[in-house]
């Protein structure tokens, strides 16, 4: 099929904080040839590019000049089972629940912790997407991206993409890997990991004993239904802040102050602190100046109450962030990609 090239487009319903700013033009690719189509008129024609896949971790402050090129690419398949664990292959443009879901009901694991993320498989790696104690990279097995630079595709592994929390080679490279398809590792023998937050209760006030890896991700679903805000009745990108890593002496000292301080020791001996803690005791939770406000049951989310723009989200949180600072020494690091 050809291309089909929008111009002069709303992106309020392709980000899910309905941020209302215009494309100058948007592609929609359903296919590999469709996205290095859009790429050669692009270069072609002087338009920067700007990739996105369910704008479920964007904050866009201003109109984008250019193209926007949205993935939509499908299609999940088995690569390979020979008694270790079974490979699967999604395309960028599969939304990340519905790809979920599909290895659950093929019975298998490893995914489950991750349900209900919004997004699509090829944003994954870029934040090496996480929740309830587990990440991507605990089952990714690969990924081929384009290099914009080069031209040329590259097959990643784990080492290769250097992830880390809520990070990973592709972040720090903003606009030159296009992540076309992604393989992850999953099981046939459930690992289940239940000991973070309140999973493992949720699970026995249902009165599952001996879960499945499907009994954990609906039990995932129904926590996340009754924190989180739905963007499609109230624009937010998630989490705004990452949770901060600080020195343990750091942590000790702030304790003497904040003896209910949420901390979490890490494994190479740092401290990661709970940021929706440390901006609920500064008194930000519920705070809205016009339609721009943190969520009311969880401060770590930033919400448009409907005609905000993106630079009155972005000053609320550079506001939170300089208080928190000054209150606490702790600097917060904003997660969404701005545009
Ligand atoms: P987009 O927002 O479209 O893009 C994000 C970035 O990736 C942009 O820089 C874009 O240019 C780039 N990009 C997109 N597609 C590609 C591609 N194929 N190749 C290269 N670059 C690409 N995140 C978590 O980690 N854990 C959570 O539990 C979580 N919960 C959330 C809950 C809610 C209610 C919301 C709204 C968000 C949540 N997020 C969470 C954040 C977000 O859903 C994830 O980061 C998700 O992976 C973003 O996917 P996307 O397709 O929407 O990316
Ligand atoms: P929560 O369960 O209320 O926990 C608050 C914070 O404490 C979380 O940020 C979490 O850190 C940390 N935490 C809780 N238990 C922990 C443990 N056993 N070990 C280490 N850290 C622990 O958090 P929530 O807001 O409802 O979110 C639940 C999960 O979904 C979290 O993993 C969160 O990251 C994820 N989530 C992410 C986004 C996003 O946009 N990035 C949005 C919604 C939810 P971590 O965040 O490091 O896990």
């Amino acid at each position: 099929m050809s291309l089909q090239i929008q111009p002069a487009v709303s992106l309020k319903g392709l980000n899910t904080f309905g941020i209302d700013v215009r494309a100058d033009r948007l592609v929609e690719a359903q296919s590999q040839a469709q996205i290095l189509e859009a790429l050669a008129l692009a270069e072609s024609s002087g338009w920067p590019v700007l990739v996105v896949g369910g704008g479920s971790n964007l904050l866009l402050t201003g109109d984008v000049h250019g193209l926007v090129l949205r993935i939509a690419t499908r299609g999940i398949r088995q690569l390979a089972e020979d008694g270790g664990p079974v490979i699967i292959e999604a395309e960028a443009g599969e939304p990340w629940h519905g790809f979920v879901q599909h290895t659950l009901a093929q019975g298998l694991s490893g995914l489950e912790n991750l349900s209900l993320i919004p997004g699509t498989v090829g944003a994954a790696p870029m934040q090496n997407i996480g929740a309830y104690g587990v990440e991507i990279k605990d089952v990714f097995h690969g990924l081929t991206a384009l290099d914009r630079h080069s031209g040329e595709l590259r097959d990643f592994t784990l080492a290769d993409c250097a992830f880390g929390y809520r990070d990973s080679l592709f972040k720090h490279e903003p606009g030159r890997w296009l992540i076309l398809q992604v393989r992850f590792a999953l099981s046939r023998q459930s690992q289940l990991h239940l000991d973070y937050g309140p999973v493992r209760q949720r699970l026995t006030e249902q009165g599952i004993s001996a879960p499945t890896a499907s009994d954990v991700s609906a039990a995932i679903c129904s926590i996340r239904r009754e924190k989180l805000p739905d963007p499609a009745e109230l624009g937010n990108a998630g989490s705004f802040f990452k949770n901060p890593l600080v020195s343990a002496n750091q942590a000790d000292a702030l304790r003497l102050d904040y003896p209910g301080l949420v901390a979490y020791p890490q494994a190479g001996g740092e401290v990661k602190l709970a940021a929706g803690w440390l901006i609920e005791q500064a008194g930000w939770k519920g705070f809205r100046e016009g339609d721009a406000g943190v969520h009311r049951l969880q401060s770590l989310v930033l919400v448009n109450y409907g005609n905000a723009t993106g630079a009155q989200i972005h000053q609320l949180a550079l506001r939170i962030q300089a208080d928190i600072h000054s209150r606490f020494g702790v600097l917060l690091e904003m997660e969404p990609n701005l545009y």
